[in-house]
């Protein structure tokens, strides 16, 4: 029998005391809450399993995440009443977007159940909340449909190349191109748009398949958005020779296509957006747009507004967090709604973490690298992406 695997390695290391709003409220109805850097909080990534059919060598490496590796039991994840009454929590304080992650959120059983729920819960200011869900797409042609007529407003698909060879490397389970490619057909046609799609870029192993992913979703409303491959958990081995910039990927692109930066469209923006040149050198809005998440060379800490629910209920302030705070353990108390609410915005007004600014404020180099003095840091697959 093979070693068997603690899962502490993807696991948080014990929970942040949650801060004593009780000696006076940290917020008050109608107020705006800010952290210690003055960002607002306005979008809650919800993580609705640690489980993944897939085995991306940069998010759940076949070595740890073998059959002995142990995964939450279902009594320990948050249960869809409990994630709606903890984001009608975070509502209150300013959240306008949820997005669904995980591990693979699509298989959480009933989801749409879940989405349904969350899609009755409004904005403060009465409006619709953005609904949107991160995943392989491996699900996505049996489900698009069902999500939709539940509440879901868009979805995200994450697809490393259009060679077989190439995605086999990154999703170690011999998935094809072609059935995450039908998924996202199937999204379109349900009306989960706009859709993006991420690529996260490993040099020496997908870069070949920049341009011809850039080809291929060009002029199709689709927005293809290329993420620099991140230090993210403590499994991947990530090393920064591994890492494709940002800039190194524009500058290959427009070797071949004439692009134009555009402007952001909302505070808190993770990608810096590029649109298309027409022959005659005009933006071309139908051939729509290129987007760079580039969390390893430019940090975008000094506005993100992003909190992270894990499966089990933790509260992370950052990706690159060691610690979380226990909100299930507040949920499943006898706490009421704004006693909840209190808590978080206690927690919010406390942070202060910018990781990938202090990172980038540090000299790069070769070799796996964090910002000294950081701790072990959550795996991706727990925290949601
Ligand atoms: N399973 C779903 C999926 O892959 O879309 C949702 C969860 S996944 C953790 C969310 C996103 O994180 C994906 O787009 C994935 O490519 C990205 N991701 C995971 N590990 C990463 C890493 N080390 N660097 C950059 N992006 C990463
Ligand atoms: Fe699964 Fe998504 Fe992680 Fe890949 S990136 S292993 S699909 S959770
Ligand atoms: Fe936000 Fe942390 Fe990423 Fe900075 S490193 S952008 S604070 S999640």
């Amino acid at each position: 029998m093979s070693e068997r695997v603690i899962p502490i390695i993807s696991q948080p290391l014990g929970n942040l005391p949650i801060p004593q709003a009780l000696k006076g409220p940290a917020w008050a109805p109608g107020q705006q809450l800010l952290d210690q850097r003055n960002r607002p909080l306005r979008d809650l990534r919800i993580s609705v399993t640690d489980r993944c059919n897939f085995r991306c060598s940069y998010c759940m490496p076949k070595e740890i995440f073998n059959n002995d590796y142990v995964y939450l039991p279902h009594s320990a994840l948050l249960s869809f009443e409990e994630i709606t009454r903890t984001a009608q929590s975070f509502i209150a304080l300013g959240v306008e977007k949820l997005r669904l992650t995980g591990g693979e959120p699509l298989l959480r059983k009933n989801l749409e159940v879940l989405i349904a729920q969350l899609a009755a819960l409004k904005t403060l200011d009465g409006q619709d909340l953005d609904i949107t869900l991160t995943t392989n797409g491996s699900l996505l042609a049996r489900k698009a449909q069902a999500l939709k007529s539940a509440g879901l407003k868009r979805v995200t698909v994450s697809l490393d190349g259009l060679d077989d060879e190439v995605f086999k490397q990154m999703n170690d389970v011999d998935f094809p191109v072609s059935d995450v490619l039908e998924g996202i057909q199937a999204a379109q046609a349900a009306g989960l748009g706009p859709i993006k799609v991420n690529m996260v870029v490993k040099r020496g192993t997908n870069e070949q398949e920049i341009l011809p992913m850039a080809r291929y979703f060009k002029g199709k409303g689709i927005a293809l958005r290329f993420i620099e491959y991140m230090d993210v958990g403590a499994t991947n081995g990530w090393r920064m020779n591994e890492v494709m910039p940002s800039a190194d990927i524009l500058k290959l692109l427009q070797s071949e296509m004439a692009l134009t930066p555009l402007q952001a469209t909302q505070a808190g923006e993770t990608a810096e957006r590029w649109g298309y040149l027409n022959e005659q050198g005009v933006h071309d809005l139908s051939l729509g747009e290129i987007g760079f998440i580039s969390s390893v060379t430019k940090a975008f800490c000094s506005d993100c507004n992003r909190a992270r629910l894990t499966t089990e209920g933790q509260l992370y302030l950052c990706l690159f967090a060691s610690q979380g705070y226990d909100l299930k353990a507040l949920v499943r108390s006898e706490l009421d709604q704004s006693a909840l609410t209190q808590a978080i915005a206690a927690i919010w007004s406390q942070r202060d973490d910018r990781y990938s600014e202090l990172r980038v404020s540090e000299p790069a180099s070769d070799k796996a690298s964090t910002p000294s003095g950081a701790k072990r840091k959550v795996e991706m697959s727990y925290i949601g992406g």
